[in-house]
């Protein structure tokens, strides 16, 4: 039987909004978010160095963010129950995330999704504490081209290695590290926006998923009852 596995990306995609985002946006001045911007895509920082600069210059402790997170963001539908399937394969779940570990766990925490494994930068400072934060980077591997916190190509490489004959799958949204996980890691995608186009463009097997997990769900379900039937 296929051992399923299936790696989240977190901001837009497990999340339906942009959390990061939510969590700076209005808590820092607009000059100093537009200059970490236009050093950020000008390429004179990494997206890591830009998160940092950015979360450097914002005016609540983690703890406040955290607490935003919790009360704001929102788990898209059949999350819980992508999970199971996958779990009744012998597969896991994980997120792994360019963000930061403090608005991602509240956030999986208020969804009882406190099973799958985070992958994303920490801050390892006090959160009661203002910035500057202390950061660490514990999922940042070399497997990736780039310097986006988290290396999505080994999350997912190392969970394939876990168990024989599995399958493993990404869903995301985005850019970078996304973008490279579709090209080198995963064996199955699902995404939206800018993955989506991408993977078409370069046309790279994917399947569009929209408000919902239903899409994964079935493919994940699809599966297994072939297995069954083996
Ligand atoms: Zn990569």
């Amino acid at each position: 039987m296929t051992t399923i596995s299936v790696v989240f990306d977190f901001d837009g995609s497990l999340a339906t909004s942009f959390v990061g985002g939510m969590m700076f946006n209005g808590y820092i001045s607009e000059s100093k978010l537009y200059i970490a911007r236009e050093r950020f895509q000008s390429a004179t920082t990494s997206l890591r160095l830009y998160q940092e600069e950015v979360f450097d210059s914002v005016s609540q402790t983690p703890a406040e963010m955290s607490q935003r997170a919790a009360d704001g963001a929102k788990i898209r539908p059949l999350a819980h129950e992508l999970c199971e399937q996958v779990r009744k394969t012998g597969g896991s779940a994980a997120v792994a995330s360019a963000g930061l570990d403090f608005y991602i766990k509240p956030v999986l925490g208020r969804a009882n999704l406190d099973q799958l494994n985070i992958h994303s930068g920490i801050v390892v400072s006090d959160p009661t504490c203002p910035p500057p934060f202390r950061y660490d980077y514990p999922s940042a591997g070399d497997a990736c081209e780039g310097d986006w916190v988290t290396c999505k190509c080994k999350v997912i490489n190392d969970l394939r290695n876990e168990v024989a004959y599995s399958e493993v799958i990404f869903i995301g949204d985005g850019t970078g590290a996304d973008e490279c996980a579709a090209a080198n890691a995963a064996d199955k995608i699902f995404a939206r926006g800018r993955l989506l186009t991408y993977c078409k463009e370069n046309k790279i097997p994917v399947t569009e998923f929209g408000d919902d997990f239903g899409p994964v769900l079935s493919y994940v379900e699809n599966k297994t009852s072939a297995n069954g039937a083996q």
